[in-house]
This record gives structure tokens, C-alpha cells and sequence, in this order.
């Protein structure tokens, strides 16, 4: 590990101790071998002249629901240094007091709640002090002699304190060894099977001690050739996508919500699933215990026999509870938050998208942690009793909640055809909107980099091409965990034509793109709609179904054909919960397939101007994609929970459909 310190860059952030204290905090939170996702806090000490002119001390510590990746200046809560010192010398302090003490300390009442390690930052007595869960020192700490170890790399410069419960419980046991401890002496202190604290009046300094410190756990690691490669880089991708589908269905039936679930099958995944002893070292612990919020204790293992793997672990979480529980606590949810499937890679869960990179990310470090202990003697983190008190407390599942989405599609997953341009840019942007992941395809590649949006993955696809559909739904599922909403959208408009003109190949492919087209995604999409949550398909057929016009048979002949088999799939899928409504919209000018020609052909049919044509329906109003997309979305959410079969004009009314 390097510093990354940049005098230039800090020159920049020299002209407040704030800002330099927000500085390295972020060069911290930036590596991942460091903190994971709002792991780890910092703060700093200054006087500061208070309303009445008196000089007054303040910490300024991480606000709680704050990352040091991405922290600014504000992301510090000021609180009174003495208040907290006073804090840190009663014997007793319930959660409950502590965090109503800690926000009544602050001297600006909308500044974020204080981190709960905010008196253990104000006993330590430098103006800069740094706490991560450095990968390489943790790990050691979880091994057989982990502490020998830990003390025979650090010697006596360094204060190494056994476990105990983050929050006021630690602030006292650091309080209570350090009373005839000279801190100049120290280089830092070590938390077995928790992280590293260090400090210093210089925020430089305290920076690069921490780095200095995990290089002697990381040499120590390399020395005994624990960082050899455990990957297996010939992983390939094999996906079960109906099994993983079901695997999604159920622990999402556990947790009582929509999930995504993701597969991961990087050569680190893969590898440690092929390991003969994957079982025994993955049933015992996390790398930290603030991680047990994100991922469980444990993960489940994944055998491909997906309601008999999660009765399992259900029924071990359960017993877990009942050994470890104290009176007043419920039991949370049994489910899963990531399996390891044996030789084929991990799969992880979560409510959405962020949630499952959180975890994913945790159990890359995971991974990599638990096989270099196991070089080093044997994996050992800390014990369940410990964990469970973690996993538990209030204040840790209150991060949980902080984070919460509650969005209306969240956890859910749509495909959606034609999403480049117009109806299905629409319908793409509303789900994402909704709270929905979005599998966009299109033909067009600009499709790739239309949304940077974690949830939205888009994919080229030729609708016309069986193949093509089947890759780009594997890869979804690998993605996402399975599929709730079709929205059949991809579509061309052929060249006006009569019929007794209209030559054989133009027709021909009106009907492929315009009929056949959507039979083959829904065909392809059935097996994966069926497990999944109140699953749905919208058809996006058109006006010229209820009331054709002259020159367009093809089109209008195609989108009959679709709109009929739309009905027929209404019939054939109601057994499996699947509803599928079909949209009738009319003269959507801002699409793909309403070039200038199109339109200047269609409003000569009609004997009108282009401006005429464009709201020639009862209201006068103009159609957008959007109004198309919202309705899309509408029979996809709740409103339409209990239709089926049904055929929705978006026109702006239209006499002879009417
Ligand atoms: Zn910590």
C-alpha cells in the first residue's frame, strides 16, 4: 500500500483544517483495502470563537450516513470536545443516551448525527485521528495467534485491545487503558478482529502512519505467502439463469419484497467456489463485524436446489437467533444476502442495485481476506456471540434504514425492447425513475451508454434474431436475478404503400418486425416472467389496430396479428400471475420511426399539414413518449394488478376508435 498523498492537491485544501481533514479522509475512504462503504470515520480537533467571543474546543467527527470516499467538508458533525470528554468518564451510557448526548453536544443543530465512535475520537488527544478496517491488519487478528501475531509485527509501540462492542463500550475500554499510557509513545492502536486507529497534530502524518501500518501487515502476509493466487482464470461464465431466477423469487418471498439478485463469476468468485474446503471457511465469520449488517453472518450455499439450500439456512439463522438472542430482540428476516454456488461463482442479494454492489464489494474483500488467514494457519474471525451483538444493535440496523428506497418498482426488474428511441427511451427512463433495474435493448449501440444509472443495463439486440434475444436475457439475468416487466416496444413503420402495389419483402418484414418479433422476447422472456414478482407484459400494438388507414396494411395488418396474440397470451400465461395489456397509442412524433419523410406521407393521406396530422385527435393534444411510457408503467404497477387482456388507447381520443 502507497500513500496517496498529493502535495499539489493538498496545497488546495491547506487553507482550513477542515478541508484538509476532509482531504485525507477521502484518500482513505478511496481504497477499498481501507474502508468499504461507510466503514471506518475520522475526525479533527480545533478551537473555534463561539457566539459570546469565548474560545471553545470542537470535534469534528464523520456525521453518521456520511462516506469517507466522498466526504466534504459538512459531512463533520461539531460537537464540544469537553461535553464529549465529560461523556467519556461516566461509567454507564445506554445507545439510547449516548446519541441524544452526542446530538445535544452539537454546536449546529442541523449537522448530521455524530458517529458513534465520536467519544473514543475525543479521548484520543492529537488534532488528527484516522480509524480504518485495514483488509491485511484485520485479517491477521483473524487467524489461530492472531493476536501473537498482531504483537510480535508491531512490538510495544503499539496498543492492542481485545474486542469488544463498537460505540460507548469501546470508548471506555480505550479511556480505561490509556489513563497511564504516554500517547506520544504510541504509533497507534489495533482493535483485534475490528480495524486500526492512529493520530497526530499533523493530518499528513496521521495519514501515512495508517499506511505505514497496514504495509507491515501486508509485508507480513507476503512473507508468508498468503498472497498467492487463488483464482481460477479459466472461470467460465455457466448460468443457470431459470435456477438463479428462483433463487431470486424465493429469498425475495423471505425478505417480503422484489430483489435483485446478481452472479458474479469473476476467477476470484469462481475460485473460491471450487475450493474442496469452501464450506468450512466460509461458515465462520465476516472480516469485521460491521460488515454482518450488509451481508449476514454467514452466506447460504448454493447447491442448484434452491428451496432446499434456503430452508436450510433459514432454519440455521434461526437457530443462530435462539442461541445468541436477549429478551426484546425479533428475530430479523432468514433470508440469504449472498450464496456461494459451488464451482460456479457467487450470488449475491439485495433490495437493489446499491445494496447488492455493497455487498458485492464486501464480499470481493471477503473472499481474498478468508483465504490469506487460511495461508496463515487458519481462518478464525470473531466469535458469533460478538457478532450477533453487532447484528443486533440498534444502531447498526438503523444504517440500514437510512439507506431505504421504498420506491415504487424497487427491487424489480424490466426488459425493455426498441429502448434507444422514443416509446422505449420513454419506458426505460420512467422504470429507472419508478425504482426499477432496466434491461434496455435496441439495435442501435448507442444503446450501451444511453444511462449511467447502476440499475439500467443496456444491450444491442435484434429483436428478429431468436439467438440474439436468448443472449441478451441470459446475460440480464446473470445481471439482475430474473424479469418481472416485458415491455414488447421495438417496432418499425414501413414506407407508406397500397396494397396493390406493396412488394413481397417490404411486407415481409413489417410482419417480422411488427409481429414476429414480440412473439419471440415473449416466448424467451416466459420462462423467467413465471418466477417472477407480480409479473407483467405491456404490448405496445397502436391506433391503426381499432382504426386502420389506407397505405399502411402491413403495419396496421402486424400490429392486428400482435394485438391478437397479446390476448392469447393473457389466456395462456393468467395461470402463471402473468398479465399482459396491450397500448394502442397514435401519433407519437418524438419516436425513431417518425422520420420527416414518414410524416409528410401521412398527413398527405390525410389531406392535412404536418402540424395538423400531429394533433388530429379529439383533445387537440399533442402525444408524447412520455404520456406512453407512463401508462407502460401504470399496467406494469399496482393500478392494474387485477387487468388482464386489456386493450388502452393513448390517442388524445379518436372518433372511429371511439
Ligand atoms: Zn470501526
Amino acid at each position: 500500500m502507497k500513500s496517496q498523498w498529493n502535495e499539489s492537491e493538498a496545497e488546495g485544501f491547506k487553507k482550513s483544517s477542515l478541508e484538509l481533514r476532509a482531504y485525507t479522509s477521502r484518500l482513505l475512504g478511496k481504497d477499498s483495502n481501507l474502508v468499504l462503504h461507510g466503514g471506518g470515520n475520522t475526525s479533527l480537533k480545533e478551537k473555534i470563537i463561539n457566539i459570546f467571543g469565548e474560545e471553545e474546543e470542537i470535534l469534528y467527527v464523520k456525521g453518521s450516513g456520511y462516506d469517507l470516499k466522498v466526504i466534504p467538508p459538512e459531512g463533520f458533525s461539531p460537537a464540544r470536545l469537553e461535553t464529549l470528554n465529560k461523556l467519556a468518564k461516566l461509567p454507564k451510557l445506554s445507545d439510547t443516551d449516548m446519541v441524544r448526548e452526542l446530538k445535544a453536544a452539537l454546536i449546529d443543530p442541523s449537522a448530521p448525527t455524530p458517529s458513534v465512535e465520536a467519544i473514543l475520537h475525543a479521548i484520543i488527544p492529537f488534532k488528527y485521528v484516522d480509524h480504518t478496517h485495514a483488509d491485511a491488519v484485520v485479517t491477521i487478528s483473524n487467524t489461530e495467534n492472531g493476536e501473537k501475531r498482531i504483537k510480535e509485527i508491531y512490538g510495544d509501540n503499539m496498543l492492542i485491545l481485545p474486542y469488544c462492542m463498537p460505540g460507548f463500550v469501546l470508548s471506555k475500554q480505550v479511556y480505561e487503558a490509556t489513563l497511564d499510557l504516554d500517547w506520544a509513545k504510541l504509533d497507534g492502536i489495533i482493535l483485534l478482529n475490528h480495524g486500526v486507529f492512529t493520530f497526530d497534530d499533523d493530518a499528513k502524518i496521521s495519514y501515512e502512519k495508517m499506511i505505514t501500518i497496514v504495509n507491515k501487515a501486508e509485508s507480513y502476509l507476503e512473507k508468508n505467502g498468503c498472497f498467492k493466487s487463488r483464482e481460477d482464470k479459466d472461470a467460465q461464465a455457466i448460468i443457470e439463469a431459470e435456477v438463479v431466477a428462483s433463487y431470486r423469487k424465493e429469498v425475495g418471498l423471505i425478505i417480503g419484497q422484489p430483489i435483485i439478485a446478481h452472479l458474479k463469476t469473476d476467477s476470484l468468485s469462481v475460485g473460491l467456489s471450487k475450493r474442496q474446503d469452501m464450506q468450512s471457511i466460509m461458515s465462520r465469520g465476516p472480516v469485521t463485524p460491521d460488515h454482518i449488517i450488509h451481508t449476514k453472518r454467514i452466506p447460504m450455499f448454493a447447491t442448484g436446489e434452491v428451496k432446499k439450500d434456503i430452508d436450510l439456512f433459514s432454519s440455521d439463522y434461526q437457530a443462530y437467533f435462539e442461541r445468541n438472542k436477549k429478551p426484546s430482540l425479533t428475530c430479523l428476516d432468514h433470508a440469504p444476502r449472498y450464496a456461494v454456488w459451488k464451482n460456479k461463482g457467487i450470488l449475491i442479494f439485495g433490495p437493489n442495485k446499491k445494496r447488492v454492489d455493497v455487498v458485492s464489494d464486501i464480499t470481493d474483500h471477503t473472499i481474498k481476506c478468508v483465504q490469506w488467514a487460511e495461508a496463515l494457519g487458519g481462518w478464525k474471525p470473531l466469535d458469533e456471540g460478538n457478532l450477533f451483538d453487532v447484528e443486533y444493535w440498534e444502531l447498526e440496523q438503523a444504517k440500514l434504514k437510512r439507506g431505504a428506497g421504498g420506491s415504487k418498482l424497487e427491487g424489480m426488474v424490466a426488459l425493455v425492447t426498441g429502448a434507444a428511441s422514443g416509446i422505449g427511451k420513454a419506458c426505460a427512463l420512467e422504470l429507472l425513475n419508478e425504482g426499477a433495474c432496466v434491461v434496455a435493448i435496441d439495435i442501435n449501440p448507442d444503446i450501451e451508454k444511453m444511462c449511467s444509472n447502476s440499475s439500467y443495463f443496456g444491450m444491442v439486440c435484434d429483436v428478429t434474431h431468436t439467438a440474439s434475444i436468448q443472449k441478451v436475457i441470459l446475460a440480464s439475468i446473470q445481471k439482475f436475478g430474473g424479469l418481472d416487466i416485458l415491455i414488447s416496444n421495438a417496432g418499425s413503420f414501413p414506407k407508406s404503400s397500397d396494397l396493390s402495389r406493396i412488394d413481397d419483402e417490404s411486407w415481409t418484414k413489417a410482419i417480422e418486425m411488427n409481429l414476429t418479433s414480440h412473439m419471440r422476447v415473449l416466448r424467451e422472456s416466459i420462462p423467467y416472467l413465471k418466477h417472477g414478482f407480480n409479473p407483467s407484459v405491456v404490448i405496445v400494438a397502436s391506433k391503426n389496430v381499432p382504426a386502420p388507414g389506407p397505405g399502411a396494411s402491413a403495419y396496421s395488418s402486424a400490429k392486428a396479428g400482435l394485438t391478437q396474440m397479446a390476448r392469447v397470451a393473457a389466456l395462456e400465461l393468467a395461470e402463471h400471475g402473468i398479465r399482459v395489456n396491450v397500448l394502442h397509442p397514435n401519433a407519437v412524433f418524438d419516436t425513431g420511426i417518425w422520420s420527416e419523410e414518414v410524416l409528410n406521407s401521412r398527413a398527405k393521406h390525410y389531406g392535412t399539414t404536418v402540424e395538423g396530422y400531429k394533433r388530429s385527435n379529439l383533445l387537440k393534444a399533442e402525444i408524447t413518449s412520455r404520456d406512453v411510457a407512463k401508462a407502460a408503467v401504470a399496467f406494469a404497477g399496482d393500478l392494474f394488478m387485477k387487468t388482464t387482456g386489456a386493450q388502452l388507447p393513448v390517442d388524445g381520443g379518436n372518433e372511429r376508435v371511439i
